[in-house]
């Protein structure tokens, strides 16, 4: 599963951060970055749990 986000709706609220620590990072600039594009499917249900709890629906998943 590949792993996309869209840094112009991002709002930097960190909720992905929490549920996907090992994906998601939060920045100096109010957004994300992505600690990996390729998600392990060790971390399949993290990621999506990321997915469902971003508010901006910025998380973009694909595979
Ligand atoms: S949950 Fe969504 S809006 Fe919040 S930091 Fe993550 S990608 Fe950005």
């Amino acid at each position: 599963m590949r792993v996309v986000v869209d840094l112009d709706l991002c709002e930097g609220n960190a909720r992905c951060v929490k549920a996907a620590p090992e994906v998601f990072a939060l920045n100096d600039h109010d957004g994300v970055d992505l600690l990996m594009t390729e998600v392990p499917e060790s971390l399949r249900e993290k990621v999506l749990d990321a997915e469902r709890k971003c508010p901006r629906c910025a998380i973009k998943l694909e595979g």
